[in-house]
């Protein structure tokens, strides 16, 4: 008889438990509030190794865990014991694959009332298997959205929250109502924050351009990792600024980037083609670094790696 391959197992209430074990009730006040918290963690599967390297996994946890002041969550889980319980649920759904990783913080109390304060948390996480979440070869066609990003003083955008998701969502659904592949959000003063659910890139002049972490932006970790790989392997100059609309239409090069989404060229905005319309040299070249570094295989940066098994 074959042996059984277990379905995922995710961790619900302190423990761990069969995906279809982990609910929570309708009364849940992050179900009627969106006030949860998450993270999207990848997992790379290197074939040589055998083995699942989790890309990050302490930066994660660590943008959880300080977010989590600014919604006023306690949980009794620390930063060690969420990142062995990412490692955890993979061991235990026995995945050998690509997988992203869902650890969420959320007010599980039972209770009445838009507040923060004073309302139980707790933890669960659960995981998927998930290859390439948006067109990472050809290139994307966007446009600039009508709705706006959040602003700080209303839904910290800074925060992975859940309820911030509708902000993400709106926009998404329209570019794609409207044929295209994918949203940019302008804020309220007009500026370019980021995309539904990955930071953007320009790259002007072999100079690397990105919004800064005020700019109403989820302040991505793929961000910071190709800051950090466009200047050390790539010897590139990298800028942090307000980037403004109508530079996107004039820029050599356009990327996204996040877990999700991972180097994601785009070759269009609002109609008006980029770099010929093909993916630019520099943005395949930071594509090439990331994969490598994400899959364990550039000895530099192996210690982003955690090893599952
Ligand atoms: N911005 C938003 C709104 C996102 O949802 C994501 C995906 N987490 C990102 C940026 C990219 O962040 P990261 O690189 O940490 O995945």
């Amino acid at each position: 008889m074959a042996a059984m391959i277990p379905g995922p197992i995710a961790y619900f209430n302190g423990g761990y438990v069969p995906i279809e074990d982990a609910k929570i009730s309708i009364m849940t006040h992050a179900f009627n509030y969106g006030t949860g918290l998450f993270e999207g963690i990848r997992g790379y599967y290197n074939a040589e190794e055998d083995n699942v390297l989790v890309f990050k996994l302490p930066e994660h946890v660590d943008r959880m865990m300080r977010n989590c002041r600014i919604l006023c969550m306690d949980i009794p889980e620390d930063q060690a014991a969420i990142e062995e319980i990412c490692l955890e649920v993979i061991r235990r759904s026995g995945f050998r694959e690509g997988v992203y990783i869902r650890p969420i913080i959320y007010k599980s109390e039972h209770s009445l009332g838009p507040t923060v304060k004073g309302v139980e948390s707790r933890l669960c996480c659960y995981i998927i298997k998930l290859g390439d979440y948006c067109d990472i070869e050809s290139g994307l066609d966007v446009a600039v959205s009508s709705w706006r990003r959040l602003s700080d003083n209303a839904i910290p955008s800074r925060v992975k929250s859940t309820g911030s998701y509708i902000n993400s969502s709106l926009a998404a659904s329209e570019a794609k109502q409207a044929g295209f592949h994918e949203a940019v959000f302008l804020r309220e003063d007009g500026t370019v924050a980021e995309g539904s659910a990955m930071n953007l890139f320009l790259v002007q002049n072999n100079k690397v351009i990105t919004s800064p972490p005020n700019a109403d932006i989820l302040v991505g970790i793929t961000r910071n990792t190709i800051m950090q790989l466009a200047r050390e392997a790539l010897g590139l100059e990298v800028i942090e600024r307000n980037i403004g609309r109508s530079e996107l239409y004039v820029s050599d090069e356009l990327f996204f980037c996040g877990t999700g989404a991972q180097v994601a060229p785009v070759r269009s905005v609002d109609r008006r083609v980029i770099n010929g319309g093909t993916p630019g040299p520099i943005t395949k070249q930071l594509q090439s670094v990331y994969f490598d570094v994400v899959q364990g295989k550039n000895p530099n940066y192996r210690h982003w790696c955690r090893a599952v098994y």
